[in-house]
């Protein structure tokens, strides 16, 4: 049957049909095709932008695609009064619908559009408007405002959240502040200069293939939180947008699973997450890891500010196969490496109940770890402000998974400046909690 309807075209009469909400050029609803429509755009029919005998497209605030633009320039309506607007058989010679035609049109169609490179955007596990964005984007036709003053409907392609460049989609997406904040959190890494050999096609497929739905839910997430700012002069705050991201991946998840696999899928009714420090203060995560099978241990740690941003991390093995040990350890690397940082104010989360009391309370010299326990004392008395807090484990993933790294690794000490990937979706899952409980 969808072959059949692709046997019919539009045809206009009056022009009274809706330009964005009613099927007819792509037979398939415009506002479709298009992240959103603008407000000044929604009752805009047919005839009002067909203009003494020209498709008029400076009347729409809304930025088509460039293969919309064409398809409709291509037709060329004879507007007629009390005439409506209606689908027309378009595979007769009589100009009316019969059976037989349909039939042979059915043995012989004819190939619509070529479909089959762009097939993978439409398996992307995505919700259908996020699909058409990358559609779009990869045709290089989202409305930023180089896009939009090449075509005249804007005077200026000055970036409307930074204002230090023009705003094409290149820098809309990856390299405005705003965004590189966003994917400086999402940890996913990779390098743009490297698109200059391949095509644009060919890399975003590539970073589908390799990200999955991330790549593109960040990148659709960046441009909403852009749109946000140039419609409704509302910025966006980073972990906002990473709740958004995280709140996507989630559904999306959920929603293309096969349904028997999320029947297996564990429910955990309980949600502890991370808490953020407040402004001005770093919030240090740390935690130590025993790895039974290969008896190795080890510790890790990060530093975030208080919007969620990794700012460093550290992993390492330990030479003492002790759990309490390794939570010490991972105490005084996070402690110093805050100390050498600068950071004055800390919030050190450890989610060891043991060694939180061992060096608030203190212990004898003789105790096995007394070393450790003094020298975190030592610390602590310097002039800055710490806090040292516990965490239950559910808060504490990162750190975790840092420690985890830490009793694999062969180094005792290993200081990052950038997250592992592996660290991803914590990262993203920490902000969301953020996100989740300030709104
Ligand atoms: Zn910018």
């Amino acid at each position: 049957m969808q072959r059949l309807t692709d046997g019919f075209t539009f045809k206009v009469g009056n022009g009274e049909t809706s330009f964005w909400y009613d099927p007819w050029i792509l037979k398939e609803k415009l506002c479709t095709v298009v992240p959103y429509v603008a407000i000044q755009d929604t009752s805009a029919r047919i005839k009002d932008v067909w203009v003494d005998g020209k498709w008029n497209f400076n009347f729409l605030y809304t930025n088509l695609p460039d293969n919309v633009v064409n398809a409709i320039t291509a037709t060329h309506p004879r507007i007629v009064q009390n005439l409506p607007d209606v689908w027309t058989w378009s595979n007769s010679s009589s100009g009316i619908y019969f059976v037989k035609d349909a039939y042979n049109w059915l043995l012989n169609p004819a190939p619509l559009n070529d479909h089959v490179n762009w097939k993978w955007i439409w398996q992307l596990n995505l919700p259908a408007n996020i699909q058409f964005f990358v559609w779009q984007l990869i045709h290089e036709s989202i409305p930023v405002r180089a896009v939009l003053q090449h075509r005249r409907v804007c005077n200026t392609d000055v970036c409307p959240r930074c204002a230090g460049a023009s705003e094409n989609i290149d820098h809309c997406l990856f390299s405005c502040p705003d965004a590189a904040r966003v994917w400086n959190l999402t940890g996913l890494v990779f390098n743009r200069n490297s698109s200059q050999g391949a095509d644009t096609f060919t890399w975003y497929k590539n970073m589908g293939k390799i990200h999955g739905s991330l790549f593109f839910i960040a990148l659709w997430v960046i441009w909403c939180g852009r749109n946000e700012i140039v419609f409704n002069n509302h910025r966006e705050i980073t972990h906002t947008s990473m709740g958004k991201i995280y709140s996507l991946l989630k559904y999306c998840e959920a929603a293309f699973m096969p349904p028997h696999s999320v029947a297996t899928t564990p429910v955990n009714p309980r949600l502890v997450s991370w808490s953020p420090p407040m402004e001005g203060t770093v919030c240090l995560n740390v935690d130590g890891s025993l790895i039974g099978a290969t008896s190795s241990a080890g510790y890790g740690g990060l530093i975030r500010d208080h919007n969620g941003v990794f700012i460093s991390g550290f992993y390492g093995a330990a030479n003492v196969r002790s759990i309490l040990f390794v939570e010490l350890m991972a105490v005084l690397h996070g402690l110093h490496i805050c100390w050498d940082s600068g950071f004055r104010r800390v919030t050190c989360y450890s989610d060891s109940l043991q060694s939180i009391n061992l060096i608030r309370d203190g212990v004898s010299a003789h105790h096995r770890f007394a070393n450790e326990v003094f020298s975190i004392r030592q610390l602590l008395a310097r002039d800055w402000e710490v806090a040292i807090k516990h965490t239950l484990r559910e808060g504490n993933a990162c750190a975790d998974a840092l420690a985890k790294m830490g009793a694999l690794s062969d180094s005792s000490l290993v200081k990052i400046s950038t997250p592992p990937s592996d660290l991803s979706m914590l990262l993203l899952a920490d902000a969301q909690g953020i996100g989740f409980i300030r709104e």
